[in-house]
């Protein structure tokens, strides 16, 4: 019954889908902030992260990322569980 006891963890990662080989993986969100580059682990594509990116898939992670270190996402956690 672990789980009864957990206390409310943000997650310290979000999802990044890349958008050439669409293979998500997770990067640690204190890595993401503006011009920070990592490589795509499957195809090695590099994937720079900018608020203002063209590629969607980063501003979502970047959205995602903003959203837990503010904190707003425990609502997501704890309210409606969400399907997947
Ligand atoms: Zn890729």
């Amino acid at each position: 019954m672990d789980s009864l006891l957990a206390t409310p963890k943000l997650p310290d990662k979000v999802r990044v889908q890349c958008s050439r080989c669409r293979v998500p993986f997770r990067e640690k969100i204190r890595n993401m902030r503006e011009g920070f580059q990592t490589q795509c682990p499957h195809c090695n594509r590099l994937i720079t992260f900018s608020s203002d990116s063209g590629d969607l898939d980063v501003q979502r992670a970047m959205t995602e990322a903003r959203r837990i270190r503010n904190g707003s996402v425990a609502t997501a956690v704890y309210g409606v569980p969400e399907p997947q």
